[in-house]
This record gives C-alpha cells, sequence and structure tokens, in this order.
C-alpha cells in the first residue's frame, strides 16, 4: 500500500490522480479494514495540508476547519457561546480518545444517518467548502448528504472547511443511545430557535437527516404530528422503527414544552 502525505493542495492535486482514499482520523475508515473490507491502493492523509484544522470568525460566519477534531471544537469558545447544540454533541460524542482523532469532517463525508453533528449542523444551516483540482464550490450540507454512507463528492474533491452563518439562536442537542457513552445514537436531534424561527433537525430515523423549519407557530401536537409525519425509521440491531417513532415523540415533547406553546 502507498501512503501520502501533502503539505499543499497542489500536491494533493497531482497524488489524486491516481484510484486513492482519504483519511484522516481514522476512526470510521480503520475499523471497517478491521472488519475485512479491502486495503486501498493508495492511501492520501491530510492531516497536513494548510489550514485544514481551526476555527475562525470570519464576517458573518465561524469557518471550521474539516479537519479540526472534536474536542478542538469542543473546546472552543465561539462554538460554546453561537452554537451550544454542537457543542452539546462534541460533549457525547465517544470517548476522549475518540473526540482527539475523530474530525468534523471525517464525521460528514462518512454521511452516517446516525453521526452525532450532522443534525446541528443542519439545523445551523451550514455549508461546505470543497474544493479539487478544477477549484472550489460551497454547497449547503443538505445538498451534500446523499443517503447512507454517500454523498455529492466529486472526483478528487476533498472537503476543505464547514461554514456555520453566526447565529443569536438558542438552541439545543439531544442523544439517545443504547448505554450512556460510547454510543451510535438511536435517535439524535437538533432544534435552533428565537422568537421568529424554530428549526428542529433529526437523526437516526431516515436515510439522511430529517429538517422541519418554520415550526414557531404551531403547537407541540401539531409540530409532533409533522415530525412523525417526516420520519420513516427502520428496525436495526439498535432499535425497532416503532421504538424510534415513540422515543422520538416524547424526547421532543418533552424538550419542546420548555419553548413553544402546549
Ligand atoms: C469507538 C468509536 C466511537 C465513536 N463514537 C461516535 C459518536 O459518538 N458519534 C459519532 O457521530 N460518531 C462516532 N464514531 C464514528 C467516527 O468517530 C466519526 O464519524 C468521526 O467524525 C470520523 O472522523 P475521522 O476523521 O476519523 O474520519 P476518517 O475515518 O478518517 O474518514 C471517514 C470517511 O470520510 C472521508 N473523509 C474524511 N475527511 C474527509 C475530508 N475532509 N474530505 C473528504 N473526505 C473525507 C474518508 O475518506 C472516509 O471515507 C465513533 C467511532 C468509533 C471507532
Amino acid at each position: 500500500m502507498k501512503y501520502f502525505r501533502p503539505k499543499t493542495l497542489d500536491e494533493l492535486h497531482l497524488i489524486s490522480e491516481q484510484n486513492f482514499t482519504l483519511l484522516v482520523g481514522g476512526t470510521d475508515l480503520i475499523p471497517r479494514y478491521e472488519r475485512g473490507q479491502k486495503l486501498p491502493e493508495t492511501i492520501i492523509d491530510l492531516k497536513q495540508l494548510p489550514n485544514f484544522t481551526g476555527i475562525k470568525k470570519i464576517g458573518n460566519n465561524i469557518e471550521i476547519g474539516a479537519g479540526t477534531t472534536i474536542e478542538g471544537i469542543k473546546n472552543n469558545n465561539f462554538i460554546i457561546k453561537h452554537f451550544y447544540a454542537l457543542w452539546q454533541a462534541t460533549t457525547e460524542f465517544g470517548s476522549v480518545q475518540i473526540r482527539n482523532r475523530a474530525t468534523i469532517g471525517g464525521n460528514i463525508c462518512n454521511a452516517s444517518p446516525a453521526g452525532d453533528t450532522l443534525p446541528t449542523l443542519y439545523a445551523f444551516n451550514a455549508k461546505l467548502l470543497l474544493c479539487n483540482k478544477n477549484g472550489n464550490r460551497t454547497i449547503p450540507i443538505e445538498k451534500f448528504i446523499a443517503g447512507p454512507g454517500k454523498t455529492a463528492m466529486k472526483d478528487g474533491e476533498i472537503l476543505l472547511t464547514v461554514i456555520l452563518p453566526l447565529t443569536s439562536s438558542n438552541s439545543m442537542f439531544y442523544k439517545l443511545g443504547l448505554r450512556e457513552a460510547m454510543a451510535i445514537s438511536v435517535i439524535n436531534f437538533a432544534t435552533a430557535y428565537d422568537e421568529n424561527e424554530l428549526t428542529i433537525a433529526i437523526g437516526a430515523v431516515a436515510p439522511t437527516i430529517i429538517k422541519l423549519s418554520g415550526l414557531e407557530m404551531l403547537y407541540i401536537d401539531q409540530i409532533l404530528d409533522k415530525v412523525d409525519r417526516a420520519i420513516s425509521p427502520i428496525d436495526d440491531i439498535r432499535a425497532t422503527a416503532n421504538y424510534r417513532r415513540k422515543a422520538l415523540q416524547n424526547m421532543l415533547r418533552f424538550e419542546l414544552s420548555k419553548i413553544v406553546k402546549i
């Protein structure tokens, strides 16, 4: 197996002519090989690319380098202040060892319906900056994630930056797992709300995150009804579809009773 660690985007684009697999934290990738998936011929490790890690305020946005670890996000003051639900998601993510390797870009590109940062990124209207040798493009996260493990990534493209428009919305994240820590979410959801707007984004109840906006004028029962019609959960090793529906209704009723009309 060949292993490359480019230090510039030009170097990356030269190597990306070949058949390759991208590696960052490896916390999704390495377990796949341990489970018996064939090893790739070429691995390109993105960790040393410039501006690939770190969190900056640029204009009216917070920009998170795709290679920023979950622990790095958890320890950032901008995130705690402006994107509380994302911060909450990082506190419930894996273990300290996993959080120090796992990256936000890896969580997005892995495109698991249960990925814990995803509902918060949908609720905060995240955009993604992608790049390949032909240039850059920015797309909303909803247009990037296409299904379990499927994204709109083009040939030779990488995810460079996650862009979050600054917001004064309140927000919260909730995760239901089969145990308190190191659990894949059975359900997770994020809400973002102020007097004018309420958005709910829910994970692990459909092939991609389900996002509902414009809910602020509704009563709780109307919101719960809309949610129930929008989701399409399945039975899997963690829970039945029926359990997911009921647990989601109960958890949402509890959380929403703090913020909307009963
Ligand atoms: C023990 C354990 C516990 C876990 N707990 C949680 C949890 O609580 N919540 C949760 O959501 N997940 C959890 N995970 C899953 C995993 O840690 C996350 O999905 C993590 O964010 C993946 O990031 P990574 O940098 O390790 O990705 P990698 O494994 O390096 O990559 C994942 C995939 O994305 C691609 N990729 C990565 N970055 C880029 C990029 N910038 N551009 C293009 N492609 C890219 C890779 O090619 C690969 O296909 C856990 C995993 C383990 C092993």
